[in-house]
Parts: structure tokens; C-alpha cells; sequence
């Protein structure tokens, strides 16, 4: 997915452009502890084009002056951004620091859409030639606060993205990623994975940017790992910026069909590890929670339980997810890893027949009769399997209003009965028939 950054000095709008642009997704993940509150980072989507949209106002930088901050953000923005949008502010003309951040942005080689806003009426539109003088072409009139112009501005930013990938099919390998908040251990699973293994064919460029992806078979398997390690490298705006790991999470997540999720046994789990865990949830890639430095941890079946009841309690929305106890440092249970990374990722992965879906789904009804509201009964007429990775259905029904959440909670329950689907989430679609 291409990423699009919004920079501009302070004021100019950047965050109502950014809650414009994401619109409704945030509702949709609002269920998520943890995952939306101060996001700086979003999905966004137009004209079917998904993208990942960063608002580097956002970004923190501590009590540094405000023109380093605008420049740390300007460079984060470059360096991480297929598109720039180019924020001012209409209603100020250009400033220096308008001219300062422009400076920045020439030397980028990157595309640069200039977004003029507060344009709030017409009458105003006349107002904009003056930010052709700034050296980036049309300057696009919008205003954040009345959603004008937005549309147009897209228009322009999609038109510099990248011509769309080609999923690849058929490929048996398996790609997982290794994700969690700073010194969980991830390097030293990575490591500890690789080391056992003498077939390391080599360190291949990812074809993202930054990902490093590492090939190696494993019992037959093949499998790759995407790490986010050598994404650190840039120093300290990268590694004092917390929120901005978030991007480099999702990076490693977006390309991966498994996540694994680390929980670091020494320290427990804090706020930090369910907002990592929510990004790979809310992406739909198979999840498995590893529980890393358990050498720590008077190990016995109860303090297993324990920490289990734990993490159950805690990540309520990942209740698919298996759980696996090791350490990468003294590589104890670490062998139990894999075949649970490969098994997840063919649930991931799973088709079940129409007819099969739709007997457990009749079967569910008949023990459970579906709501009724306001008199009249939800009927359900059938499902089928949409997609995989993960696993999508959808139902057909009378009336969708009529699908109480708890109902179609319900049915997935029943789906999981009847079928493995360990480590993965589904997706339910509930459609009128036509
Ligand atoms: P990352 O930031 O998530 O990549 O974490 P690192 O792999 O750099 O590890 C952070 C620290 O935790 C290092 O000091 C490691 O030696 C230590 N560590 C990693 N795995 C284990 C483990 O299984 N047991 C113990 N006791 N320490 C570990």
C-alpha cells in the first residue's frame, strides 16, 4: 500500500485534513482498546486505492524548538512517504516557515501535492495563484473544517501512486512478521529462529523500503520473515518517537499473513502491547501471542495459567489467538513455534464448501432461533465464503437491521465449532439479497 504523509507547519490544518481523510474507519476499530486514541496513523481508501495516510503533526518531539520539529516531521514525511501533501494555510498567505518546510520538501524527489486550506467559501478561491510562487504546481483549494475540495486534491495524489501489485498466488511460503514494543525481544527471536538454521539462503532487499525479508525452510516449509529490525536504523527521531513505531509495526504487519505478537513474561503486559496487538488484529493477518523471556518466570503449569488468564483477560478481541510460551535467549520451547505459525497461517488461509458453511449455519439456527425487532424475524437465506487471509463470509438475509451483533457473534461461534479457524479472524458480512 502506498503511504501519503500530510506536512505543514503548525496550524495549518493537518489533523482535520487527516480525520477527514480517515473519516469512518476509526469508528470502525473504536472497539479496540487502546488502537485509535491519539492516532496518527490511518488507513484511508479512494476511488477503491487504499493507502495509509500519516499525519506528522502528529509526531512528537519532545521540547525540541518548533522549527526542528517541523523539520524532523518533514523528513519523516520524505522518507517514508510516496506522496506529500503539502498543507497551508489560505487564510495566511506564506510565511517563512510555510517557505521553510518548502525548502525541505524540493529537495525530496518525491511528488508533492499542495493542499491550500481554510478556502472555506467560493469567493476565496481567487485568493489561491499567490501559492503557485511556492514551486509545486497547482495549488488545490480545500477547506478541512466544510470538507471542500477534498476530492480533487485525491484525485491528484492518487495519480502519482505506484500501478497496483499483483497478489502473488500459489506460493506455499509462509510470511510472518515479528512485532511488539521496544526490547520485548524481537531481535533476539528473529536470531534465535535463524541461527538453528544453516539453510540461510540470504538477506534479500525487501521490496518495501525497509522490510528485510529473511528466507529459510524449516521441515519442509518454507518460510520468510519480515523484520522490522532493520528499520531502526535512522536514529533518534525514529527511536524517541513511540507513536511513530507504529508505522514500522504496520509495515512489517501489511506484508506478513502471520503476526506474531511478543509479550515480554519479565514485565508483563502493559497498554502498549494491546495497541500493537490491535493493528495486526484490525488488519486481519493470523495472530499468534508469544510469551517471550519465560526463563524468567518460575516456570510451572500454574504460572503458565496464570499469565494465559492474563493475556485472555486483556486482549479480549484476539480470542482466537494461540498462545505460545518460550525464550529466545535459552531457546527453551522455542521449537513450538513454528508448527503453530504454520498452522495458523493455513486456518488463515482455509476454504470450507458453501454447503458445509451453510449446514452449521442452519444447524446454528435450529438451536437458536434467530431476533426478531419490531415484530419482524431476521431470515436467514445463505452464506458463502468470499475471500481468505482471513476467511470472509458473507450472509444474505431479509433485513440487516435485523442482525443483532450478539446474534451474529452467535453464528461466527458456531463457524468456529464446526471449523479449526485457531489464529485467525473471520470476517461476517450481513447483505439484503436482491
Ligand atoms: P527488541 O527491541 O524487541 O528487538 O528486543 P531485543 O531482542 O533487543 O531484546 C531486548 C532485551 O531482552 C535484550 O537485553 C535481550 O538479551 C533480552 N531478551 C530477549 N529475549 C530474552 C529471553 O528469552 N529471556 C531473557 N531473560 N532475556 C531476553
Amino acid at each position: 500500500k502506498s503511504v501519503v504523509a500530510i506536512v505543514g507547519r503548525p496550524n495549518v490544518g493537518k489533523s482535520t485534513i487527516f480525520n477527514r481523510l480517515v473519516g469512518e474507519r476509526i469508528s470502525i476499530v473504536e472497539d479496540i482498546p487502546g488502537v485509535t486514541r491519539d492516532r496518527i496513523y490511518s488507513q484511508a481508501e479512494w476511488l477503491n486505492r487504499e493507502f495509509n495516510l500519516i499525519d506528522t503533526g502528529g509526531i512528537e518531539a519532545g521540547d525540541e524548538p518548533l522549527l526542528v520539529q517541523m523539520r524532523q516531521q518533514a523528513e519523516i514525511a520524505i522518507d517514508e512517504a510516496d506522496v506529500i501533501i503539502f498543507l497551508v494555510n489560505g487564510k495566511e498567505g506564506i510565511t517563512g516557515a510555510d517557505e521553510e518546510v518548502a525548502k525541505l520538501l524540493f529537495k525530496s524527489n518525491k511528488p508533492i501535492v499542495l493542499g491550500v486550506n481554510k478556502i472555506d467559501n467560493p469567493e476565496m478561491q481567487e485568493t489561491i495563484y499567490e501559492y503557485y510562487s511556492l514551486g509545486f504546481g497547482e495549488p488545490f483549494p480545500i477547506s478541512g473544517a466544510h470538507g471542500l475540495g477534498l476530492g480533487d486534491l485525491l484525485d491528484e495524489v492518487i495519480r502519482h501512486f505506484p500501478p497496483e501489485e499483483e497478489p502473488e498466488d500459489d506460493d506455499e511460503t509462509i510470511y510472518f512478521s515479528v512485532i511488539g514494543r521496544p526490547n520485548v525481544g524481537k531481535s533476539s527471536l528473529v536470531n534465535a529462529l535463524l541461527n538453528e538454521d544453516r539453510v540461510i539462503v540470504s538477506n534479500m532487499e525487501g521490496t518495501t523500503r525497509d522490510a528485510v525479508d529473511t528466507p529459510f525452510t524449516r521441515d519442509g516449509q518454507d518460510y520468510v520473515i519480515i523484520d522490522t529490525a532493520g528499520m531502526r536504523k535512522r536514529g533518534k527521531v525514529y527511536e524517541t518517537t513511540e507513536k511513530y513505531s507504529v508505522l514500522r509495526t504496520l509495515k512489517a504487519i501489511e506484508r506478513a499473513d502471520v503476526a506474531l505478537v511478543l509479550i515480554d513474561a519479565e514485565t508483563g503486559i502493559i497498554e502498549q502491547d494491546k495497541r500493537v496487538a490491535g493493528y495486526a488484529h484490525e488488519e486481519g493477518r493470523a495472530v499468534v501471542i508469544v510469551v517471550n523471556k519465560w526463563d524468567t518466570v518460575e516456570s510451572d503449569q500454574k504460572a503458565m495459567q496464570k499469565f494465559e488468564e492474563d493475556i485472555r483477560t486483556q486482549f479480549q478481541f484476539l480470542d482466537y489467538a494461540p498462545i505460545v510460551f518460550l525464550s529466545a535467549e535459552t531457546k527453551k520451547r522455542l521449537h513450538t513455534l513454528l508448527p503453530v505459525v504454520k498452522m495458523v497461517s493455513e486456518n488463515h488461509a482455509k476454504r470450507i464448501p458453501t454447503n458445509l458453511l451453510n449446514d452449521v449455519i442452519m444447524d446454528a439456527i435450529a438451536v437458536n432461533p434467530t431476533p426478531t425487532f419490531k415484530g419482524k424475524r431476521l431470515k436467514v437465506l445463505y452464506a458463502t465464503q468470499v475471500s481468505v487471509k482471513p476467511p470472509s463470509f458473507v450472509i444474505f438475509v431479509n433485513d440487516p437491521e435485523l442482525m443483532h451483533f450478539s446474534y451474529k457473534r452467535f453464528l461466527e461461534n458456531k463457524i468456529r465449532e464446526a471449523i479449526d479457524y485457531t489464529g485467525t479472524p473471520i470476517n461476517i458480512f450481513v447483505r439484503r439479497r436482491q
